[in-house]
């Protein structure tokens, strides 16, 4: 294989690994300080109200109250809009694991 064609390769390996890790770094909008209004454990979702309030879940609560029809129905009545970082539990569950 001629050199250059190997050099090219390399280039486009470096330039796809480049942008797999600027992808992998998400910007989280909630943190610890984020609590679940229910629980008070780490919220992971944040719902953004019509009337200028919001609601604070942790990924159990938010499940909860989006798997009954009643809790799903008024959850859509209030939503404007959703931070939805569940991924996160999913992740910190992988690093669980790994330890
Ligand atoms: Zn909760």
């Amino acid at each position: 294989m001629a050199l250059d064609s190997i050099r090219l390769i390399i280039e486009r390996y470096n330039m796809f690994s480049m942008l797999r890790d600027k992808e992998e770094e998400k910007v989280w909008i909630l943190d610890a300080r984020d609590r679940c209004d229910r629980c008070s454990a780490q919220a992971y979702v944040k719902v953004l109200g019509k009337n200028n309030t919001d609601l604070l879940f942790c990924g159990h609560h938010y499940d909860k109250a989006m798997s009954n029809a009643v809790g799903y129905d008024n959850m859509m009545k209030f939503m404007e809009s959703v931070i939805d970082e569940r991924e996160r539990l999913q992740e910190n569950r992988t690093i669980g694991s790994a330890n």
